[in-house]
């Protein structure tokens, strides 16, 4: 018996969907999570940003060439009131 494998087929993670952690607008705490929410068919993206301190919820669509790091910034824009 010596059927080894050396090679084990490990799964690639992708870090899409995986909840990234910024700083909350509201509350400037550094709790707000960004999920991926909802991908459209043009490819548009919907993000929802949630603080597990203040409350504070918001969704923010972006184009399919942004991540949620960019759709921080606009939300942040949006909550500066820019
Ligand atoms: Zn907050």
């Amino acid at each position: 018996m010596g059927r080894r494998r050396k090679r084990r087929i490990v799964p690639v993670k992708v870090k899409k969907g995986i909840p990234k952690v910024f700083r909350c607008p509201k509350c400037d705490s550094e709790s707000l999570t960004g999920t991926l929410i909802h991908q459209g068919v043009n490819g548009e993206r919907e993000y929802v940003f949630k603080c597990g301190v203040c409350g504070f919820e918001e969704t923010v669509t972006v184009n399919k060439n942004q991540q949620t790091v960019d759709a921080y910034n606009k939300l942040v824009d949006m909550m500066t009131g820019a």
